[in-house]
């Protein structure tokens, strides 16, 4: 392979490189964003309005894909399903009778309310160390990358 083409490698899979981090770096934005969302909700300032008011969701494309959404990637499903949003969505439903949130949203209005709205907070915290080995992962590449990268006398 001649220099320059070897540059335009080295260059193409940088891009690639940087792509991944830059989704880390929404990702982790993402994440804290809803963090805040549910710390609100704890404290009786803030509302869930589902997927409507969640930065993940707003950061993929369509909120059906979930596509690198760090809550599909930690339980494997889609849409929150195997989390404990699902408790706090069904608990609403039953004790609330609060179908799809209504127009004010879903808030604290019981007990259970608050240890489910809880749980989820914790969920989410627990999410950050995923991110965490991601991106330690994608610096990883990126310097076994450029090691293997050795143009630089041939350019
Ligand atoms: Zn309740």
């Amino acid at each position: 392979m001649s220099g320059q083409n070897r540059f335009e490698g080295y260059l193409k899979e940088e891009l690639v490189q940087v792509e991944r981090e830059l989704e880390n770096v929404k990702n982790e934005l993402a994440l804290e964003k809803s963090i805040v969302k549910w710390f609100d909700i704890i404290n009786g300032t803030g509302a869930d309005h589902g997927s409507v008011n969640c930065a993940l969701c707003k950061n993929e494309q369509s909120v059906h894909i979930c596509g690198n959404c760090v809550v599909k990637k930690r339980v494997n499903h889609y849409g929150c399903n195997e989390t404990p949003y699902k408790d706090w969505i069904i608990h609403h439903e039953k004790k609330h009778n609060n179908l799809n949130g209504g127009g004010n949203g879903r808030k604290i209005i019981c007990g259970e309310c608050t240890v489910l709205a809880v749980r989820e907070l914790n969920f989410l915290e627990g999410l950050r160390s995923d991110l965490v080995l991601e991106a330690k992962s994608s610096v990883k590449r990126r310097e076994s990358y450029f090691k293997s990268c050795d143009f630089h006398d041939s350019i």
